[in-house]
């Protein structure tokens, strides 16, 4: 009956299926947004680093850490497990743990 105006829904349909919302205020956005208009909350996904050290991805070298305390103390003397954060922070708490619990 009215070709042009059935065509202009079907475009703001693809407007709409093509944008997001906020997960903290629920404002509607396009998909390409940095930033929430509503609140300010970035779009942007952090980025979780998945690296290697040494020989171990990170998280089995932050595992290991755990075993008894001998991988702890050899962590936080050798490069370049030390130099890591995510290693160092986890031995640092299982030689905690072992000095709280002896
Ligand atoms: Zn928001």
């Amino acid at each position: 009956m009215f070709p042009a105006r059935a065509e202009g829904k079907a475009q703001m349909d693809q407007v709409v299926i093509s944008s997001k919302s906020c997960p903290d205020c629920s404002s509607q956005m396009p998909e390409t947004a940095a930033f929430c208009p509503g609140c300010g909350r970035s779009m942007i996904a952090p980025e979780r680093a998945v690296g290697r050290v040494g020989v171990f991805p990170e998280g089995i070298a932050g595992a290991l850490a755990y075993f008894s305390f001998i991988p702890a103390l050899i962590y936080l003397f050798r490069e370049p497990y030390r130099s890591n954060y995510f290693v160092r922070f986890h031995s640092v708490q299982c030689l905690l743990c072992w000095l709280i619990a002896s």
